[in-house]
Formats: C-alpha cells, sequence, structure tokens
C-alpha cells in the first residue's frame, strides 16, 4: 500500500480514537501539518500543548516552546518542510483547570501502538527524541536502556535505527536542566548526522 494512504489511514483511526477518558473533548494532532512523509528526521516530544499544537494543529508551533524549537532546526539550517514531529500522545492531557498536563503511563501505552505505526510509516532515516518521556515511550516499541541524562546527545541505535536522545525546549527546562546554549550544542549532532546520511546517499 502507498505511504500516503497508509498515513491517511492513521490519520482516520487517530482522529475517531476516544481510548484516553480525559482527552475525549480533544482532537488528535496527526496529520500533514506534522510534516513531510520524507524527512530528514522525525522529531518525537511528549505531548500537544495547549497554546501550541493543540491550537494551530502544527507540532511545536504557536507556543514558547514552538519558538525555541524553531531556533533549534534553524541552528543546524533545518526547515519544517525537511521534518515530521509527533508526540507519545496525540491528544493535548488537560489539568482539571485547563492547563497543560503531564501525560499519564496509561496514556502513553494507549497511544503507543499510534508511534509505532507512525516510525514505521515514517521510516525516518533518524528519530530525535525531545524530553525524557518521549525517550522512555520508545521502550514501549523496542527496549532500550538508555536515559536522557546519561545519552543526551548522542548519535545512538535502536530498533535498527539511528536515535539521538534531546532535551525538551519547554521554557521549564531552559531554566532547570538545558539551557537555551547547551541545547543548541546538542543538536549539532542531529545536523551532523543529517549531514552524513546525506553524503552517504550521494555516494
Ligand atoms: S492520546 Fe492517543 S490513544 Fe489517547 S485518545 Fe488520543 S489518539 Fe487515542
Amino acid at each position: 500500500m502507498k505511504q500516503s494512504t497508509l498515513f491517511s489511514q492513521l490519520e482516520a483511526e487517530a482522529a475517531a480514537c476516544l481510548i484516553c477518558e480525559r482527552m475525549r473533548e480533544r482532537q488528535a494532532v496527526l496529520s500533514p501539518l506534522n510534516g513531510t512523509l520524507t524527512p530528514k528526521v522525525m522529531f518525537i516530544a511528549e505531548a500537544p500543548g495547549r497554546n501550541g499544537a493543540d491550537r494551530t494543529r502544527i507540532p511545536f508551533h504557536g507556543d514558547a516552546s514552538g519558538t525555541t524549537f524553531e531556533k533549534l532546526l534553524a541552528s543546524i539550517k533545518l526547515t519544517r518542510a525537511e521534518i515530521f514531529i509527533t508526540n507519545t500522545v496525540l491528544c493535548s492531557p488537560r489539568k482539571p483547570s485547563g492547563a497543560n498536563d503531564k501525560p499519564t503511563r496509561g496514556e502513553i501505552r494507549n497511544c503507543s501502538h499510534f508511534l509505532h505505526r507512525t516510525i514505521e510509516v515514517i521510516n525516518p532515516p533518524v528519530i530525535a527524541t525531545l524530553g525524557a518521556v518521549a525517550l522512555e515511550a520508545l521502550k514501549l516499541i523496542a527496549p532500550h536502556d538508555y536515559t536522557l541524562k546519561e545519552s543526551a546527545a548522542q548519535l545512538l541505535n535502536w530498533n535498527g535505527r539511528k536515535l539521538v536522545p534531546l532535551y525538551h525546549p519547554s521554557p521549564q527546562v531552559l531554566i532547570t536542566a538545558r539551557p537555551l546554549i547547551q541545547q543548541l550544542n546538542d543538536i549539532k549532532v542531529l545536523g551532523r548526522e543529517i549531514k552524513r546520511q546525506k553524503a552517504k546517499g550521494k555516494s
């Protein structure tokens, strides 16, 4: 079956999915707005944010995390037209107050078949996780022992693919765990791998 047909099927299934109780009013963020089906890299983050993807339908666009993400992309001369972005959960998890919340383990488990199938359909040459939640979620697809603290900004192997774990570009992470200057340095590893893949393709 054609890649675009498989992706449209996934999109339709995700749009109709009501498994997670507190996300029933939310719409899954999975559509052509997530990026190209032939990306240089597939990014996996935590969840659509209230002011970002849940509002704009474009992952990492419209909020502070998105602004930082766009700076990181530009620093390695990547454009949105060259990437695909998804999340460990496709719908936006909210606190009763309406504020963003972390997805629960159960919600991540519920959604992991969508993540698994998205990776299979897109078949990216390299995956970059953004934050510990995304790195951990990959274990539901194929086991690994990587932790963000020990493996950040390294080129690793996972499930027959190249993997670069990165920190999440949220304002809180920039303040408490990984400042922008370090994140700009981290993403260079991804930039080098993309260049290497390009050179390999030409040789
Ligand atoms: S987060 Fe994923 S599993 Fe949960 S309702 Fe949305 S699409 Fe379905």
